[in-house]
């Protein structure tokens, strides 16, 4: 199978990486790639969002499958272009893709399937806003309607930071604050037929302790050994197969990853919010342990032959990644500068890098190129063990004025 993967990040190069250990790859592409994608696949320096050129590179490499990473190019309708060139794709059309790129669009599909969410205001007025913020009270919940990269949520007690953040926004809901911890469930799906991969946390906020701006998402790990047995089924139950059954009513079928970011409160599992394509950082600890071969499993969701899939077989074992970001991320990153000790991270074999921004420089030199940079990533028997590994794997990189966190995974690890 001749696979392009779209997109440029810590989760395509986990995508990749995966692709490139399956057997049945016997071509593995991506556009536009980064430093580390290009040690496993050949980049093409095509604009990811232009579904024209990337249809065009599809059927010049006479690509069988084409992976859509990020939501940008799906909610563009990049799928929509390559699949009228007649090439199966993994990713939803761009109809489908507005359950991320509206918030509005997501909480209507959800009352339409019944699905358990937080009760929630669409504003366009600063009136209305005032009036959703003191129907709800604190903490406040204000998400941008469109994409926001992560970025456009803000969940405050202070009012005028809630009304601010609304003002700045063409659209917004405000949403009433769901207590408890939260997990990302995956889902591979061909529209019909819904297979739940195994579920992860990320670390959303910036700085330990959850303190610090939103971001796309600090690290993760995977399995939660805290999560109540027979989560996954519920979620199944009760979220993903509804909607994708909804979607599929209203004529929006939906096909290749939803992602369902869950908040487990004291009054049941309730819906955050629905992506339409594998999370980054969660997908890099779900592959992490991920044993099947990755590619027809993808092929099957984009095919729609997912029901004739054998179950997927998982590592026992536990994953752990931790992001290094660049300074002054998620405000203001400083890119352009050197990567050191990226071979001496990965030397002893227990941990991996993942690149999210980086580029490679005429002497062949890896730099900073954007806010994540990379993804450091490790197994283990537990998490105890895969955390000492991704740690002990970051502490032998450099990057001027970068940043971790250095807690992901600890309470879970010594739970
Ligand atoms: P989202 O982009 O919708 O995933 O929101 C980003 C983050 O904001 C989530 O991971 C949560 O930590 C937080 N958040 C979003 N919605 C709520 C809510 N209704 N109650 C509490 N926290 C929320």
């Amino acid at each position: 199978m001749k696979v392009l993967v779209i997109g440029g990040g810590a989760r395509e190069h986990a995508l990749c990486r995966s692709l490139s250990q399956d057997p049945s790859v016997t071509e593995l592409h991506c556009a536009p790639g980064n430093a580390g994608i290009a040690q496993v696949a050949t980049v093409h320096p095509v604009d990811q969002l232009d579904g024209a050129r990337v249809a065009e590179l599809a059927a010049t490499l006479g690509a069988d499958l084409v992976v859509v990473g990020p939501e940008a190019p799906l909610v563009a309708g990049v799928g929509d272009a390559v699949r009228a060139a007649g090439i199966p794709v993994f990713g939803p059309s761009g109809a489908a893709a507005q359950l991320e790129g509206s918030k509005a669009f997501a909480k209507d599909v959800m009352a339409g399937a019944g699905v358990p969410t937080a009760r929630s205001y669409v504003c366009t007025t600063a009136e209305e806003a005032a009036e959703a913020l003191d129907a709800f009270g604190a903490p406040y919940v204000v998400k941008d309607d469109g994409l926001a990269a992560g970025k456009g949520v803000v969940v405050t007690s202070d009012r005028a930071e809630a009304l601010a953040h609304a003002a700045s926004c063409e659209r917004v809901v405000i949403e009433e604050y769901l207590d408890g911890p939260e997990v990302s469930l995956f889902a591979i799906t061909d529209g019909t037929t819904v297979l739940p991969l195994q579920p992860a946390q990320d670390f959303k906020r910036a700085l330990d302790g959850d303190e610090g701006p939103n971001t796309g998402g600090m690290g993760a790990y995977s399995p939660l050994p805290w999560a109540p047995a027979g989560l996954v089924q519920e979620v199944l139950d009760t979220v993903l197969q509804p909607t994708v059954d909804e979607l599929r009513r209203r004529g929006t079928e939906f096909s290749g990853l939803l992602y369902a970011g869950l908040a487990l409160t004291s009054r049941g599992t309730r819906v955050i919010e629905f992506n339409a394509r594998f999370g980054d950082p969660e997908t890099q600890v779900v592959l992490a342990r991920l044993r099947t071969p990755l590619a027809g499993v993808l092929f099957a969701s984009a095919t729609g032959t997912l029901d004739q899939l054998e179950p997927l077989r998982w590592d026992e074992g536990a994953a752990v990644t931790v992001v290094v970001a660049s300074e002054g991320y998620p405000a203001a990153p400083r890119t352009g500068d050197p990567i050191e000790g990226l071979a001496e991270a990965e030397a002893d074999g227990t941990a991996y890098v993942l690149h999210a921004g980086t580029k490679a420089d005429q002497d062949g030199r890896v730099l900073s190129a954007g806010g994540r940079v990379l993804s450091v990533t490790a197994t283990g028997t537990d998490l105890a063990e895969a955390r000492d590994r991704a740690y002990a794997a970051l502490d032998r990189i450099s990057l001027k004025g970068g940043q971790h966190r250095t807690d992901i995974a600890l309470k879970a690890a010594t739970a």
